[in-house]
């Protein structure tokens, strides 16, 4: 029998939840599992994990995003639905092949919540993954219908963030 389908939300605004399913990669890749993580919304592959996890054999990394995402009526909107229409292709490929035993789809709920893929679509991935396959989705807004689909949900609030008083982005911290 395959092992328990698992599905994970990691939500809310505070600064933590890509680490945490980056932690999840770390987790699964150290016991022989092979890992796909699409990234959503994000372009920067000049990251400490990019480079940390494409290193790893058995762990891909996708980066399908444009970026700070505009308002939908912007005309750049649809470039960045496109892009994130791609990303749920890289994703649902990954989930349905059998190749892969944990799939994060990184921002993959604020993809969602700023209307960049359809709910229904993140559903059927779910619904239609291979056996046994874990799902880890994050990002602010988690909306109800992945949320109820999930079986583990954590919300990250924030109670500071450094950025508010000045900080940059620092390297190993936020990149
Ligand atoms: P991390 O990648 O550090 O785990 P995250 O995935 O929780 O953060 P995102 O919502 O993906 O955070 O935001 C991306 C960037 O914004 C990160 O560099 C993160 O540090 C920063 N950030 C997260 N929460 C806040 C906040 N409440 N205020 C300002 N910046 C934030
Ligand atoms: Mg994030």
């Amino acid at each position: 029998m395959a092992e328990e389908e698992r599905t994970l939300i990691v939500t809310g605004d505070g600064k933590g939840k890509t680490t945490a399913a980056l932690g999840m990669a770390v987790r699964a890749h150290g016991h022989g599992i092979p890992v796909a993580i699409i990234q959503f919304v994000k372009s920067d592959v000049q990251t400490g994990e990019f480079a940390a996890l494409s290193r790893l054999p058995g762990v891909e990394m996708f980066v399908t995003g444009r970026g700070f995402v505009p308002p939908e009526d912007d005309p750049r909107f649809g470039e960045h639905r496109l892009a994130a229409e791609e990303g749920l292709r890289i994703a649902s490929e990954a989930a349905c092949s059998g190749r892969y035993g944990l799939v994060i789809l990184d921002e993959g709920c604020y993809a969602v919540a700023r209307n960049l893929i359809a709910e229904e679509l993140v559903l059927r991935l779910l619904r239609e993954r291979a056996p046994g396959v874990v799902i880890v989705l994050t990002g602010r807004g988690a909306t109800e219908g992945l949320i109820a689909a999930a079986d583990t949900v954590s919300e990250v609030r924030c109670v500071k963030h450094g950025f508010d008083a000045g900080l940059k982005a620092t390297k190993g911290v936020e990149y």
